[in-house]
């Protein structure tokens, strides 16, 4: 029987809390909200996508450094970026029950409906009316939409709406003892702007020229009013991001640059290019001049996963205003000074996840031989972000089977994240393996002590074959590069 993908969406969220990837924040007192940790397969696998990202973009780049900038910023940094004023999502509130939907949000989920009842041509003028009236900062235009196409709310079943209101997304907190408005603070809602208020610091210090990028990955929070859908979209959460500064008058070229590297470093991972697709803005934020989102074919539908933004001079000159400094470069082989303008590249660490997992689940079911039915979940996760790359199984704990796996286990461990197991049936531990996504395992078997040879199994694949004891180190470097 095929699963739909509503189904597969849950079964992705059971799976990693049950072998240890995604848990609820603070789960004992009834979880946080759109909060999330990661456990022990979790962090490895998120920690093995940033670095995968982190080493493509500064170490495969001459011109680009990273950052590590803080997560509180002086508060005039977030009036200067527009996040004060312009960081906000128009929302609606149900009077009866008392439930907050983000209207782009609201009138999306109608227009589903519409698609699954065979309405396409109304869903599209409803999503056109939509992105007009959003562009247009029009809210009597949304709130009428809603009213004239009789979208109830999903708790209470009724159209009686509150007007649209502007929600500003930011996290704030008090810095200091005394609590009066001078001291607060925000958690910021992007890691852009401590790039952008090192720009000078760093384009001296790393004597970088004219095109430089600057890469950073960090924490960032949004107070998301419609948060759920797993950790797609969270209110804690860590982007990757890299600004591109460039001179006026070239961002076209690199923003086509950007939007094909970016693309490269997806399929590059080993991800399969038709499950991605670019979508155009039609509504660009207050700092852009072109936008497009890479979007990932998810089992809760086509979804972004990073944003390509060409966003002209805004931010650094926006700071050089605000901050009464200068933020500009002097490019000697035109001699002019000049506010660099950006191309930004931002894609959400969680997401990216996400999207891991969302590729790789995978429910099979065959026939074996003897005609009894068999099945597993195998996570066909690629071998560069796998958590666990090798798993050492001595066949039996005795006749010293485990002082080999040992041997070996020391020999790789400090190449590659290795895995030793000698308890269950050697079935099972596979099993566990494949829900873990561990691309190889080896089992040290008797045979083993008088020929110096191993059993490895492909996860993929489920075939095996005999090689010496003496490759498998170089045999698993070889496929994680
Ligand atoms: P969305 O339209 O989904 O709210 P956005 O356009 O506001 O996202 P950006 O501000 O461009 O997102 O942020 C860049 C990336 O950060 C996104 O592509 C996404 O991967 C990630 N991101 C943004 N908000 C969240 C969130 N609440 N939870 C997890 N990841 C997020």
């Amino acid at each position: 029987m095929m699963i739909t993908d509503q189904q597969k969406f849950q079964a992705i969220i059971s799976h990693a809390k049950e072998y240890g990837f995604v848990f609820q924040s603070s789960e004992i007192y009834d979880g946080l909200s759109a909060v999330y940790d990661y456990g022990p397969w979790g962090s490895e696998l998120k920690r093995n996508i940033r670095d995968q990202w982190w080493n493509e973009m500064t170490r495969m780049h001459d011109n680009i450094v990273g950052i590590d900038a803080a997560i509180f910023m002086h508060p005039t940094t977030w009036k200067a970026s527009g996040h004060v004023d312009n960081f906000s999502d128009p929302m609606i509130d149900n009077k009866d029950s008392k439930k907050r939907y983000r209207v782009d949000h609201l009138i999306e989920g109608f227009a589903e409906k519409l698609v699954a009842d065979g309405k396409n041509d109304e869903a599209d003028i409803l999503i056109a009316d939509m992105d007009r009236f959003l562009a247009a900062n029009d809210f009597s235009g949304l709130k009428g939409l809603i009213e004239r196409n009789k979208i109830v709310c999903s708790v209470s079943g009724t159209g009686n709406w509150t007007d649209v209101r502007q929600f500003n997304l930011m996290f704030s907190t008090q810095l200091g003892s005394v609590s009066d408005e001078a001291n607060e603070i925000y958690l910021r809602p992007e890691t852009a702007q401590g790039i952008f208020v090192n720009f000078l610091n760093v384009q001296k210090t790393a004597r970088m020229k004219i095109p430089f990028g600057i890469a950073q990955v960090g924490k960032a929070f949004r107070n998301e009013i419609v948060a759920r859908q797993f950790i797609f979209r969270m209110r804690e959460f860590e982007q990757m991001e890299m600004q591109f500064f460039i001179r006026p008058g070239t961002q076209k070229e690199w923003y086509a640059y950007w939007k094909e590297e970016r693309m490269k470093w997806h399929t590059g991972l080993g991800l399969p290019a038709e499950n991605y697709r670019f979508h155009d803005h039609v509504k660009l934020a207050h700092y852009a001049d072109a936008a497009v989102d890479i979007e990932y074919a998810f089992p809760i539908g086509w979804k972004e996963v990073e944003g390509i933004h060409s966003r002209t001079d805004f931010d650094l000159s926006s700071h050089q205003q605000y901050s009464g400094k200068k933020l500009q470069y002097f490019d000697n082989e035109i001699n002019q000074n000049y506010v660099p303008y950006v191309i930004e590249t931002s894609i959400g660490l969680d997401r990216m996840f996400l999207l891991s997992l969302s590729y790789a689940y995978t429910e099979e079911k065959w026939t074996k031989d003897d005609g009894k039915e068999d099945s597993r979940v195998v996570l066909k996760l690629p071998a560069k972000i796998a958590p666990i790359k090798l798993a050492i199984l001595p066949l039996v704990k005795k006749d010293g089977l485990p002082e080999i796996a040992r041997d070996i286990m020391h020999e790789c461990r400090s190449d590659f994240y290795c895995f030793y197991e000698e308890k269950d049936t050697i079935g099972k531990r596979y099993r566990r393996m494949d829900a873990l996504g561990t691309p190889f395992c080896i089992t040290i078997d008797h045979q083993t002590k008088e020929d110096q040879t191993v059993t490895i199994r492909y996860r993929d694949t489920m075939m095996q074959e005999r090689i010496a004891l003496a490759k498998v180190r170089e045999l698993v470097k070889e496929k994680i590069k």
